[in-house]
């Protein structure tokens, strides 16, 4: 069975075919049980496709295609430059397909269209072009111990990745993981999320295009606790990379802890500051701190969530930021100028009114915003709260959606205690014209990024990842290939 669809604006006209089987060592297939997921379009709430759902012995089958293949064709079988070449050639294909990729990312996830193209496109074109320069220059060192000893290492692929993400970024966050588990000569089973499973199976069809062979690429979509489970349990799969909330990081662990002692990354939920000194160029500030908390409806895993401003600016910003949020424009996500999508899901919806209502309960000040908007879809205003206290449960907690709170500040001590009043640490922003102010922030906050005069935007080319409860381990820029990797050391008496 396949899904078609056909796009008719102006920004993209085209139809669109994806298999919706399981892609399984290099052919799509029904799931054994025949189970099916439906998928949604989060801008009309409504079914436009049923995708195959994994269970445990379809992840089986792929994870025996992927050590088949491992052990036969690829894995130390396959020369770097061939590997290079095959995710060149790969990353090629998305580029040549991306109008139809960002059209289909936009249906399935609820994105603008030109965010898809401009973001999540260019991070997944990136990476894996990136990573594919890696595939030949890998290697390990050669230590002369003493005369007549020497040892070398070597960077061995680990075997079967199995690569668990979100639907926030459903294309983008799968080739940071496919990118570097590729490259250093790993296979993979991709389990996409429930809800956003589409791009994952057009890009299994580039893939095989791309003449990468049967089984190093495998695809299962499922619901997290079947399929995912699977995975995490499989004896066969020596590592998972997940992306995901911590609850579900935290249960990875545990799994894997009790299964092969399988090595895991994990890339969890976040809280971070946005940080803002009276000395900031505060027209950018705003413009940062507005698109850090309220593109793709803050369903970022890295969003500015907590906006810390100093006394001096606190209550010109605030107005400001009031227009910033209020400017954002929702509606049709193939409309040029719309720059605001729906919440990702009916669940997701519910989960941030939720969070929307127990501010207001909790007595925090609601500036703008608060509401669904439209009755079809899942669209959520941009939300701004101040007077908000640090026990509350809307400056704790993930709210994965548009909803800021903003905080007052005196001094540079104080709010890097404030800041870090928080179990996560993926990734911060500190925007003043004090460059060593900025350093001096930068480098106390307990957060895997800051980010400095900018809103927290990765670079494929540099490390990504959390530190405390928003995980461990690298997605990006070279620290990643440590994650996909082995390092064995042969000793040698001469
Ligand atoms: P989630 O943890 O519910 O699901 C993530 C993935 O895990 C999905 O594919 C899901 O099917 C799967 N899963 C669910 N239960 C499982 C289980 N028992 N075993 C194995 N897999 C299982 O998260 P979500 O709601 O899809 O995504 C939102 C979360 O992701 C947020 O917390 C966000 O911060 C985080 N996130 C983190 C990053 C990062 O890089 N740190 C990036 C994006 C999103």
């Amino acid at each position: 069975p396949a899904f078609t669809h056909q796009f008719n604006s102006d920004l993209f006209k085209g139809s669109t075919t994806v298999n919706t089987g399981l892609f399984i060592n290099g052919k799509f297939v029904d799931s054994v049980d025949g189970a099916t997921l439906d998928v949604y379009d989060p801008s009309t709430g409504k079914v436009i496709t049923k995708v195959a759902a994994g269970s445990a012995k379809d992840v089986d089958l792929a994870v025996q295609a992927a050590k088949t293949a491992f052990k036969n064709s690829w894995g130390l079988k396959v020369p770097g430059q061939e590997r290079c070449r095959l995710l060149s050639k790969l990353a090629d294909l998305i580029e040549k397909n991306v109008d139809e990729l960002s059209a289909l990312e936009a249906l399935d996830a609820g994105k603008p269209f030109l965010q898809a193209k401009t973001m999540d496109m260019v991070s997944v074109i990136g990476s894996i072009r990136y990573f594919a320069g890696w595939a030949d220059k890998n290697s390990g060192k050669t230590i002369e111990t003493t005369e007549a000893k020497f040892a070398y290492t070597r960077h061995e692929p680990i075997g079967v990745c199995g690569l668990i993400v979100p639907w926030n970024f459903p294309l983008m966050l799968a080739s940071w993981k496919i990118g570097p588990a590729l490259a250093t000569g790993n296979t993979i089973v991709l389990k996409p999320a429930e809800v956003t499973p589409l791009t994952a199976l057009r890009l299994a069809e580039l893939v095989a295009e791309a003449g990468i062979p049967a089984g190093v690429f495998n695809v299962v979509p499922g619901v997290g606790s079947v399929a995912g489970q699977a995975l995490t349990e499989h004896k066969d799969v020596g590592k998972v990379s997940f992306t995901g909330s911590t609850l579900i990081g935290r249960k990875i662990m545990e799994t894997a802890a009790k299964t092969n002692l399988k090595r895991i990354t994990l890339e969890l939920g976040g809280k971070s500051a946005g940080i803002i000194f009276d000395d900031a160029d505060l027209e950018q500030a705003i413009k940062w701190a507005a698109g850090g908390i309220f593109v793709h409806s803050g369903q970022v895993c890295a969003a500015s969530s907590r906006i810390f401003v100093q006394e001096g600016i606190y209550d010109k910003f605030v107005e400001i930021f009031k227009g910033a949020a209020q400017s954002f424009k929702r509606g049709d996500n193939f409309d040029a100028s719309v720059n605001q999508g729906p919440l990702v899901s009916q669940t997701q919806l519910e989960r941030v009114l939720a969070y929307i209502e127990s501010g207001k309960q909790e007595g925090a000040k609601l500036e703008v915003g608060g509401a669904r908007t439209g009755s079809a879809g899942y669209f959520v205003e941009p939300t701004i709260f101040t007077n908000v206290k640090p026990e509350m449960k809307i400056v704790r907690e993930e709210i994965f959606g548009p909803v800021a709170v903003i905080v007052k500040f005196k001094t540079e001590e104080e709010v890097i205690e404030l800041a870090n009043d928080t179990v996560y640490g993926l990734s911060s922003s500190i925007f003043t014209q004090n460059l060593n102010c900025a350093l001096r922030v930068a480098h106390s906050l307990e957060a895997g990024s800051a980010y400095i005069n900018q809103a927290s935007i990765p670079d494929f080319a540099v490390a990504f990842g959390g530190v405390k409860q928003s995980g461990f381990g690298k997605d990006l820029g070279e620290y990643a290939l440590e994650s996909y990797t082995q390092v064995k050391a042969v000793h040698i008496n001469l």
